[in-house]
């Protein structure tokens, strides 16, 4: 078969490396089938290379002032900036999500670089003179060889949600990307080398769930960081932790939505559209679960009219894969035979030339109730559930009865109903009439309950915790002062 790029390297001290493994994935472009590259799997030995050229990196760039490493990151915003239309189309090619929608993602992408850049203003340490002579002083001291394993449906943002700021700080990384996405991460390598970035620093191992058990078992990595699935990240952080390594690992996701009778009716409906549909739905952040409380049958109309305006193929983009489409008509399906209304049906899409690709249309599904897997479960698709509720605290219920907590959102008009969700929903974030509520940088990215495992969050201030450890100096300089307290 023929592919349109070549197959997948490693990149490894620098250089891009051939992976020796008969472990081999197709990968075809979501939006139209078209075979792409091949990825090999790494072997342990593979692995192990990228760990020594880390480890051989760390020597100097922990070293190398921290004002001197941010310069690599504000030349690498710069490059990111130039290259943003190509990066983006590599992206959509890659992942199957719009254009448009893979511009907002590297956009992102620079956004989180300027919150590197703005690192040294952040980790400046303390002193304090404790006792007469005597001084405490903390600073930050990076990690050594830490690992980021990444998921499909951001192929560039979420790895820039830990390469910027760990190497920052001073530590030296091995990324392993989602094996269904693999190539923008090529791209990146390239870039941060052309920003300066001194070769060993970034190591890239592509791979499957072989090797994020390498790297969970690998003595010479010290700290992991996942995003993906829950049933992943509950196996990463068991196996990263049971070896004594710092972990954190973002889960999956179902997002609640509360409609309140006095939502701003337009307002409301192009955000739960947006939301639900953005990333065809493959969007940990997306909106899955609309919880109507009381009479919101305007909002939904209105709802169902924007979703209409979205075009499979157009401006809405394909999912994944074969695997998932079926799964995601397959939830439907068995919503509708439990009883559900469906008031946009997106099953049995096909688009006209892209005839390979994986669409899933918008769909709404009305009367859902709680105990149905569309009301319970994460589908990862343009799939909108609505569960009808007669009171706010009904649908405070629902939401707190979710073993998941990444996000949840409240629209209405009323500060004392938005307060009191705010207060009372089990989520890390919270928006009040926005679908999507991404915390910005400098204010940190991460959920609770079973979307998160480990402690503090992976992007902004929370960062710097994650990936650095504190030194504590005791100091006195003064032997003419005498003993002192604890001298
Ligand atoms: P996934 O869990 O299948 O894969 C994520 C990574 O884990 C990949 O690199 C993959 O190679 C690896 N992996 C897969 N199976 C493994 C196993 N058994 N053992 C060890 N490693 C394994 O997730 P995905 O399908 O790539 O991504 C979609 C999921 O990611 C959704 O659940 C979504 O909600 C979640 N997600 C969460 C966040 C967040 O911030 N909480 C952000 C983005 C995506």
């Amino acid at each position: 078969m023929s592919m349109k790029y070549e197959r997948i390297k490693n990149f490894i001290n620098g250089e891009f490396t051939t992976i020796e493994s008969a472990r081999v994935f197709t990968i075809t472009s979501p939006s139209d089938g078209t075979c792409l590259t091949e990825l090999p799997c790494s072997t342990d030995a593979e692995l192990e290379d990228a760990v020594k050229a880390a480890k051989n990196a760390f020597a100097l760039w922990s070293k190398t002032p921290i004002k001197e490493r941010v310069q690599v990151f504000f030349r690498y915003k710069f490059l990111l900036e130039k290259h943003l239309q190509e990066l983006a189309a590599l992206g959509s090619e890659e992942n199957g999500k719009t254009l448009s929608e893979s511009i907002a993602e590297i956009e992102k992408c620079i956004e989180l670089t300027e919150f590197a850049c703005s690192l040294p203003q952040l980790v400046s340490g303390e002193t304090l003179e404790v006792s007469t002579g005597i001084e405490c002083r903390t600073e930050r001291v990076p990690l050594g060889v830490v690992a980021s394993i990444v998921p499909f449906n951001f192929p560039t943002m979420v790895p820039n949600w830990t390469i910027p700021n760990a190497i920052a700080l001073g530590n030296c990384m091995i990324l392993k990307p989602s094996e269904k996405v693999p190539l923008s991460m090529g791209r990146i390598a390239i870039l941060l080398k052309e920003a300066g970035l001194p070769d060993g620093v970034l190591n890239i191992v592509h791979g499957d769930a072989e090797i994020v058990n390498a790297i969970c078992d690998h003595p010479g990595i010290e700290a992991v960081t996942f995003v993906g699935s829950t049933t992943t990240a509950k196996a990463v952080y068991r196996r990263a932790t049971k070896n004594l390594k710092r972990c954190l690992a973002l889960g999956g996701a179902k997002n609640h939505l509360l409609v309140l009778p006095d939502a701003a009716p337009d307002m409301t409906a192009m955000n739960i559209t947006a939301s639900m549909s953005g990333c065809a739905g493959q969007r940990c952040m997306a909106a899955s679960a609309m919880v109507g409380v009381g009479s919101v049958d305007h909002i939904i109309d209105k709802i169902c009219m924007e979703v209409r305006k979205l075009v499979a193929g157009k401006n809405l983009g394909a999912v994944i894969n074969k695997a998932s489409r079926e799964r995601i008509e397959h939830y439907i399906t068995e919503a509708e035979l439990q009883g559900a209304k469906i008031l946009v049906d997106g099953r049995n899409v096909v688009v006209p030339g892209k005839e390979n690709g994986t669409y899933v249309g918008p769909t709404v599904i009305d009367y859902v109730t709680p105990d149905m897997s569309v009301a319970k479960e994460e589908i990862f698709g343009p799939v909108l559930s609505i569960i009808r509720t007669g009171t706010i605290d009904e649908a405070l219920a629902i939401e707190n009865a979710s073993p998941y907590g990444n996000a949840a959102s409240v629209f209405t008009q009323s500060g004392g109903a938005a307060r009191h969700v705010i207060e009372k929903a089990s989520a890390g974030m919270i928006g009040v009439n926005v679908g999507v509520p991404v915390p910005r940088e400098p204010f940190s990215f991460g959920g609770w309950n079973e979307s998160r495992f480990g402690v503090g969050d992976i992007t902004g201030k929370s960062s710097i915790e994650f990936w650095t450890k504190l030194k504590k100096s005791t100091i006195k300089w003064n032997p003419e002062s005498g003993v002192n307290w604890m001298s």
